[in-house]
């Protein structure tokens, strides 16, 4: 997508946002796929569109891996568990995952399902099952639409009024705060709101959607072993804007039991994955 097209994405939500200032009757609520009450001013179209102009402007920013094997890795890893998804989902979004060639240990989602991972991920994230604990968890976000309640809970202040006056202008702070509600906030430095609630509720829906896909769910914990050992006392970017360790852990632990049945239940009706590098 090119600039113009991207600046009419934003400016096209920068109306809404006007809109919805001006109507009060516009607010809205949702319910998250584990029960608990959102705000969601945005129709999905639009966040969707805001979510790919995003993502074409950090695919000209940070170049994707020329390595087909890891390319090929990823993509394996996502359509497992994309195929979990029900139909309604997978249709909702228009699901595409790039690796990055960078060597951040990190990885994004944004509205309507564009993905990235850092090839610095894949040093940590051990095998399939790691990684597919990582592509889970993004996939979770998306699917619990956590992009719409950042940007709608952004707006309901103060600080997301000053957003619309400046929307659609690049370069500017307030731009990168809008590329972070929308989902690249270790991208741009800016830690968001909501974000423990919002790490918590992507683990356990991440967590629930491997096991189904038939990889390994107890590999998430070691996963996030990886994450801190490999920090080395400075937390990967991934893990900054992420919940405390200790934290994470126990609330996939309080998940296991679960997700082992479903894990089970998916390798006995032949779901084993088989993707590597
Ligand atoms: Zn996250």
């Amino acid at each position: 997508m090119n600039v113009q097209l991207r600046r009419s994405a934003l400016h096209r939500a920068s109306r809404l946002l006007l809109a919805a200032c001006a109507g009060v009757a516009l607010v809205a609520c949702s319910t998250s796929p584990t029960g608990r009450s959102q705000l969601a001013f945005f129709p999905q179209g639009e966040l969707n569109r805001m979510g790919l102009a995003a993502y074409e402007q950090m695919k000209e920013q940070t170049p994707a891996t020329d390595s087909d094997a890891k390319r090929a890795y990823v993509q394996c890893i996502t359509d497992a568990l994309i195929a979990e998804l029900d139909s309604r989902d997978q249709r909702r979004h228009d699901w595409e995952v790039t690796v990055f060639e960078d060597d951040a240990v990190n990885a994004f989602a944004l509205p309507g399902g564009k993905m990235g991972v850092y090839t610095g991920l894949l040093d940590v994230a051990d095998n399939q099952h790691q990684v597919a604990t990582v592509m889970g968890h993004e996939i979770g976000h998306v699917l619990a639409d956590h992009g719409n309640e950042r940007m709608s809970t952004a707006f309901a202040t103060s600080a997301g009024l000053q957003v619309v006056q400046i929307i659609g202008d690049d370069g500017s702070p307030q731009r990168a705060q809008i590329l972070g509600l929308l989902g690249l906030g270790a991208q741009v430095g800016i830690m968001l709101p909501f974000s423990r609630t919002h790490e918590r509720e992507a683990d356990v829906i991440g967590l629930d959607l491997m096991a189904r896909a038939g990889f390994d769910p107890q590999e998430s914990v070691r996963l996030w072993q990886n994450m801190a050992d490999a920090s080395g006392g400075q937390p990967p970017e991934f893990l900054s804007t992420h919940p405390a360790h200790g934290t994470r852990i126990r609330n996939l632990q309080d998940h296991m039991p679960d997700a082992m049945e479903k894990y089970e239940a998916a390798r006995q009706a032949g779901k084993r994955p088989q993707c590597s590098l």
